[in-house]
């Protein structure tokens, strides 16, 4: 190290094993100097934040501008760890694109260290009273000739690659569909893959990470990981993957959104901050038995007549914090499968518990006799599957 070394720094080591990316939403919109509290952001991602995370994940879409203010005002946290979205659900919604594959690309380059790939979504949008997801399964294949073209298209115009990698998002719904995507997508320059799962259920996304296990040789991020009984499967199935696991999760913006507050003695456990009869918060003692910077500035503030303006945020960052901090002990004992079983033992309620264990039964049973064989023996824990899904399910 020095100032002669010119050398580069590669994204790639900025990874560590298994990665939580919360994904910046109603926060950034609190970004601004107006908003500090005595100096600091009620945010992760700045130099002032009153508590600081270094890795997030943008979507352009949705906060574009106000990103790129951000940007170049010099607040974010250096050397932070930037994913940002495509846009290719915004395709779906608005029945059109928005931006190219190399205005995306280009973009993507300038502010963010991981991007992923505009794909062509094999969902159909339906409209009327039932408004939800179908699996395109007619012109699956289509779609993934449209993402390739897509793909090539954006690799054409990208100048960087130790400072920028991209990652291609797999689609499906099951393994054999995830195989086939990849075959048709995959490119040299595709630095990484995303994949998800098709519902909220466990056995589903083991699914899905068995395919990883089987088919994949490049590091993996998992789109919409919002609960923990998801990301606990991460974490078994990590010790099977040589590759860095990365996921993000917006479910801690329902504190901004709904004022729900993670209990910080029980994960699971969650609680709307409400105003009773008199007009007072029915918590106001938050600092005192969570002991996190956002509760101790709620604590502060909250019989402040401005203090309405500031909690739904500060409840959001509260839960950021909950998490990193459940993620982070996950972190040290991910590699025991047996600390992690019994993780789940007391944590979960014993039905929950007992559903978990089998999916990570499942995963090893995978991993001695391959994903067919398992599937077989673990039948009952895959709830048949319904075609049309609803948005929040999905994604
Ligand atoms: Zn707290």
């Amino acid at each position: 190290m020095g100032w002669f070394d010119t050398e580069e720094k590669d994204v790639f080591d900025k990874l560590d094993d298994i990665n939580y990316i919360p994904v910046i939403a109603s926060l950034i919109t609190f970004a601004k100097p107006k908003n500090f509290i005595n100096g600091k952001a009620i945010t992760f991602f700045q130099k002032n934040s009153i508590f600081k995370y270094n890795k997030h994940l943008v979507n352009p879409f949705h906060t574009q501008k106000l990103y790129e203010e951000l940007f170049d005002s010099g607040s974010l946290l250096p050397n932070a760890l930037v994913f940002a979205d495509s846009g290719g659900l915004q395709e779906l919604l608005l029945k059109r694109l928005i931006k190219s594959p190399e205005e995306i690309l280009k973009w993507q380059e300038k502010y963010c260290d991981i991007g992923f790939a505009l794909d062509k979504i094999p969902f159909k949008t339906d409209t009327g009273f039932n408004v939800g997801w179908t699996f395109d399964a007619v012109d699956f294949k289509k779609h993934a000739e449209t993402t390739r073209e897509r793909i090539l298209r954006a690799l054409k115009v990208r100048t960087k690659w130790k400072s920028f990698k991209y990652y291609a998002i797999i689609q499906g719904t099951k393994y054999e569909e995830y195989k086939t995507w990849k075959d048709i997508i995959n490119q040299p320059g595709v630095d990484g893959w995303c994949c998800k799962s098709p519902t909220n259920s466990p056995a589903n996304l083991a699914e899905t990470i068995i395919f990883v296990l089987e088919n994949l040789d490049k590091p993996v991020h998992f789109l919409g990981i919002g609960q923990l009984t998801k990301s606990i499967i991460l974490y078994y199935a990590k010790r099977y993957y040589k590759h860095p696991f990365s996921f993000d999760s917006s479910s801690y913006d329902t504190g901004a959104q709904f004022r729900r507050y993670n209990l910080p003695f029980y994960f699971n456990g969650m609680k709307s901050v409400k105003k009773d009869s008199n007009g007072k918060y029915d918590i106001k003692n938050f600092g005192k038995f969570c002991f996190c910077p956002a509760c101790q500035v709620m604590s502060e503030i909250i019989n402040n007549p401005e203090a309405e303006r500031y909690l739904g945020y500060l409840v959001s960052l509260h839960n950021v914090a909950q998490n990193i901090s459940v993620f982070e002990y996950l972190n040290n004992i991910y590699k025991d499968g047996d600390k992690l079983r019994e993780f789940v033992k007391c944590y979960f309620k014993e039905n929950t518990a007992h559903k978990l264990l089998e999916v990570f039964d499942y995963i090893d049973d995978a991993n001695k006799h391959g994903h067919k064989e398992a599937k077989k023996k673990w039948k009952h824990l895959f709830t048949t599957h319904t075609k049309t899904t609803k948005q929040g399910i999905l994604f």
